[in-house]
């Protein structure tokens, strides 16, 4: 392949066709999307998603990786754009032209995706929608319903911008060098109109992250520097229950009720 896989960009390179073609079906990108992927490596879905919408914009880390890619869609001219940049930095605004939103695309680097996905999270209005591979535990957490083992922070925030579907698992062997963890494909995306909306989303951002400090212990205890056993109960919200069995309009009660306390009171 001549390209050695660097451990600290988290490189692991698709191989598998059939998961290749997996991907892009549902994707499915047409020539008027204005597509952005992250992370190209050395170009498998790159190849795919270039030859159905015609143009791209990626994002690549590993400086070593830019010359190979360059050559390879040399075709292209124009309209394949490398930026030689971090993901986790870069303005991806520049990209918007008009109104028209992001389709974003990626085979994450592990290490920094859950980063990644709170800081896309932020640009939700620039963007159409995301389809990511990620390590399976991480597709479960975006999705996860209350109640079940891995909902937190990740699915909450996830879920108040936009819609998760988990499309499916791919195995470790799908990928050069073969990675530890099995993986999956996941689909956000981002409402235009939220259908829940907090005041404050800061506000709501540290009410669900103090509430998950101690995923066993209940609301009274992990939240108590916030709000008071009496003001859940008048919230309606049992003190005694566990964070991770609260709906999203139950984190946005707390956090907007916390909101209204702040705001200074109107003069007569
Ligand atoms: N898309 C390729 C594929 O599917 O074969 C490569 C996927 S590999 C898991 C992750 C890619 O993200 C690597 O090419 C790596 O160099 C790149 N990368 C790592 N950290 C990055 C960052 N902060 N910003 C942009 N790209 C990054």
């Amino acid at each position: 392949m001549g390209h050695k896989a660097r451990k600290r960009f988290g490189q692991n390179f698709l191989q598998d066709q059939g998961v290749i073609q997996r991907i892009i079906r549902s994707i499915s990108p047409r020539p008027e999307d204005a597509l952005v992927e992250i992370g190209p490596g050395l170009g498998a879905l790159t190849e795919e998603l270039l030859s159905a919408a015609g143009h791209l914009d990626a994002i690549e880390l590993d400086r070593d990786l830019v010359p190979i890619l360059r050559t390879k869609f040399f075709r292209y001219g124009d309209h394949f754009r490398i930026h030689e940049a971090d993901a986790m930095k870069f303005d991806y605004t520049s990209l918007c032209h008009g109104s028209q939103r992001l389709r974003i695309v990626g085979n994450l680097p592990y290490n920094i995706s859950t980063q990644l996905i709170f800081h896309l999270l932020s640009h939700h209005r620039h963007v159409a929608d995301m389809h990511f591979m990620l390590q399976k535990e991480v597709v479960e957490r975006l999705a996860a319903a209350p109640g079940e083992k891995h909902y937190g922070r990740l699915g909450i925030m996830a879920q108040y911008y936009c819609r998760v579907d988990n499309l499916f698992l791919v195995p470790p062997e799908a990928f050069d060098p073969v990675p530890k963890v099995d993986s999956a494909i996941v689909r956000l995306t981002p409402y235009e109109t939220l259908p829940y909306e907090a005041q404050d989303v800061e506000r709501l951002q540290q009410v669900v992250r103090i509430a998950f400090n101690q995923r066993r212990k209940t609301l009274r205890n992990n939240l108590k520097e916030l709000i008071s056993a009496e003001d859940l109960e008048a919230l309606n919200i049992n003190p005694g229950e566990r964070p991770e069995r609260l709906t999203l309009q139950e984190f946005i009660r707390i956090s907007d009720f916390l909101t209204h306390l702040e705001q200074p009171a109107e003069k007569e």
